[in-house]
């Protein structure tokens, strides 16, 4: 099989016909299984672009501007050795496709094209009944028709004794008589009926190879028989079943000459059941060659099982891939990720430039150890800076690191600058707190699952109840150095303390010299409505904690921040990592929190969130306890009685939302910061049926 690396742009084409609904066919088919279909097969897809038309010019020119750019856009693809697939709305988009693709190997020679359409596609201006730009395109790709139009091919037209139509059944005599004088050669479907598909396409594969520089092949949809492919632009009753041309297209593709290829027509509007979306997966697998599974996805659970610790319970999903606020499990079901890896992914799965960034430094400089300076570092140190109000920076990879990292910083500050003797150091941390977990770490934490089996703890940490400024003003002796605390406890069960929380315990830990230490690696860079979650109360902490998110998504990266007087306690070989600080995180990083800024997720989160928890809480469902959160950091609270968390989050999974329960009792939301309105309310929908119908069941059980 050839692995090639497909580029699908959606050609969003609507106005070269005069049926409404094909426009928004590549944006449905962005949402469906193709790419996870053609991954799947071992093909490398990534969607492109989708090009969209101007929507204040007449057809003609809206076809012609989007065509330009379409034409501009494949010529790149395809001069770059990738395959560009592209899905198109209305059929006119072929002019757009396939004079970029002449483009691209016109130095090499002609291009050969199977045009496979129930319709000649053959029309001009002059001899179409309708007018309609979807019934010109093979004329103006020909040379003929519309000006404008037939302008883009710069010249070089396509050479008629290259190209072939396949499955036509419907056509006007004018047609039939421009591609006869050029001699096209035609393959109606009485031709397919008598001599069989099979044999009609390795005629035309020939047609289309013989002394070309490769060739294509375009699909119109409707070549299908309707009743199987009823979300077509003009059905036309018979045609080629979907099995079939599968097949048929399926004996090209291991031909390296094949550079290119359409799939036009659909039309989502008509299209019952999602049937025809289906057939497009079936057919460009087929012509890619990607309709054999790839190996590596079969009983992938139970190798995880087999060879993996159990240290992890995950929700009954395999993961293949993910864009935007979307992932898609391995049968090809696209789920809404409400979840976003514990908040690590705020910027989306895959986020466009996020992507660049990594290929462009992954293929620069990536780890050199900081036994050297690289130059993307420093830029990270002062960006964290700028966005924090802090002083200086101490780089890491996990969260727990920078939260070690912080412990180290607070034990050394407290025993050099203060003046406690160092075997005497306190550090004050909160019952329910979570703030990762190694040996140190877990001496702090209240939980007895994590700290079961895992003892002896080091000494040096008391914990106070959490959101209790008294508690904290009480527990401070004279060896206190440090106060550490998240904003919100995230994976406690998303507690929020009481407004004025954070600016009491900075002031009382200034009064007393200790350390205010904020973990943010969960409510940092955004989450909760600000770029930090102190923010909300103006207190700027001595040390500060961020991870997750600072990765982007793509790689572990966290730093701890802190006043310079503080960070000054570091010494050469006091602390270091490997690869901490290298030139791919940093790079990612830089690049995690200028899209932050860009994109304004903070404010975003903030707005959203606000709408998300209000109408979660105006589901009227008796399990539920309470609604809590900031920005778009929100845990729905279950009654004790009820089901239990994690079923919740089963059903949430079985209707196409992910997320995660905490503490058993409490559903997580936290999705991408990059989501939509409309896309919260698509999670609403299917939380609210499944927080109503969870409900009805906790009624029958009582
Ligand atoms: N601190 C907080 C507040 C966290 O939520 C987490 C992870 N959930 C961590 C620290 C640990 O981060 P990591 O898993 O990257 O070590």
């Amino acid at each position: 099989m050839l692995k090639r690396t497909v580029s699908i742009v959606g050609a969003a084409c609507g106005r070269g016909a005069r049926n409404e609904g094909c426009e928004a066919g590549p944006e449905v088919l962005r949402r469906s299984p193709l790419s996870t279909r053609l991954w799947q097969g071992g093909l490398d897809p990534i969607w492109d672009a989708t090009i969209r038309p101007d929507a204040t010019t007449d057809d003609t020119a809206a076809v012609l501007g989007l065509c330009a750019r379409l034409a501009r856009r494949v010529r790149s693809i395809t001069e770059r050795g990738a395959f560009p697939l592209v899905v198109g709305g209305d059929h006119s988009c072929a002019i757009g496709t396939w004079s970029g693709v002449a483009a691209a190997v016109r130095a090499r020679g002609p291009l050969g094209l199977i045009w496979i359409d129930a319709h000649m596609d053959a029309h001009t201006p002059v001899t179409s009944p309708s007018g309609a730009l979807h019934g010109m395109p093979l004329a103006c790709l020909l040379g003929h028709g519309e000006p404008s139009l037939v302008a883009l091919m710069d010249g070089q037209t396509l050479a008629p004794g290259h190209v072939c139509l396949v499955g036509v059944r419907s056509f006007e005599p004018d047609e039939a008589e421009l591609l006869s004088r050029l001699g096209v050669r035609v393959f109606s479907m009485d031709e397919v009926d008598q001599r069989g598909l099979d044999a009609v396409m390795s005629e035309a594969h020939a047609i289309a190879t013989r002394e070309t520089a490769g060739f294509g092949v375009t699909i119109d949809l409707d070549v299908i028989d309707p009743a199987e492919a009823p979300g077509v632009g003009s059905p036309v009753p018979w045609g080629l079943e979907s099995a079939a041309l599968a097949s048929a297209l399926a004996t090209m593709s291991g031909d390296p000459r094949l550079i290119a290829a359409e799939i036009a027509e659909y039309n989502p509007r008509i299209d019952n059941e999602v049937q025809t979306a289906g057939l497009v997966a079936q057919l460009a697998t087929a012509l890619l060659g990607a309709d054999e599974m790839r190996e590596d996805r079969r009983g992938v659970a139970e190798l995880e099982w087999h060879y993996g610790a159990h240290n992890y319970d995950p929700l009954p999903v395999t993961l293949v891939r993910g864009e935007g606020v979307y992932v898609w499990d391995e049968d090809g079901r696209r789920l809404l990720d409400m979840m976003s890896a514990y908040s690590a992914v705020s910027h989306g799965h895959c986020h466009p430039r996020l992507t660049r960034v990594l290929a462009q430094q992954a293929g620069t400089l990536n780890v050199t150890s900081r036994a050297y300076r690289n130059d993307r570092l420093p830029l990270l140190f002062e960006r964290l800076c700028e966005v924090t109000g802090q002083e200086a920076v101490l780089p890491a990879n996990t969260g727990l690191e920078a939260v070690e990292v912080a412990i180290k910083a607070a034990r050394k500050w407290g025993a050099k600058v203060k003046g406690v003797p160092q075997d005497q150091v306190e550090i004050i941390a909160c019952e329910g707190n979570f703030h990762g977990r190694s040996i140190a770490i877990l001496a702090m934490s209240s939980e007895a699952q994590y700290r079961d089996g895992f003892g002896p703890f080091p000494p040096g940490f008391v914990r106070i109840p959490f959101a209790d400024a008294q508690a904290l003003e009480r527990a401070i002796t004279p060896r206190t150095v440090a106060f550490l605390v998240e904003p919100i406890q995230g994976e406690g069960g998303i507690i929020v303390p009481p407004s004025g929380y954070l600016a009491r315990c900075a002031e009382i830990c200034r009064r007393h010299d200790v350390l205010f230490i904020c973990d943010e690696v969960q409510t940092g860079l955004g989450r909760t409505g600000r770029m930090l979650a102190c923010e909300h109360e103006q207190v700027k902490p001595d040390g500060l904690i961020l991870g997750k998110a600072l990765g982007g998504g793509l790689l572990p990266v966290s730093a701890f921040l802190a006043r310079r007087d503080v960070m000054d306690v570091f010494r050469p070989g006091d602390h270091g990592s490997t690869f901490a600080g290298n030139a791919l995180a940093a790079a990612i990083a830089l690049a995690a929190i200028d899209v932050l800024l860009e994109e304004r997720l903070p404010e975003h989160a903030a707005e959203l969130g606000d709408y998300f928890i209000r109408q979660l809480r105006a589901i009227p469902s008796p399990l539920v306890r309470e609604v809590r959160g900031k920005g778009l950091l929100i845990g729905v609270e279950l009654k004790p009685e009820a089901v239990g968390a994690r079923l919740v989050c089963e059903k949430l999974l079985e209707r196409g939302v992910l997320t995660k329960d905490t503490h058993h009792t409490v559903v997580r939301f936290a999705p991408p910061l990059i989501i939509t309105r409309a896309q919260i309310d698509e999670a609403l929908a299917i939380i609210r049926e499944v927080l109503l119908e969870a409900g009805g069941a906790l009624r029958s059980a009582a």
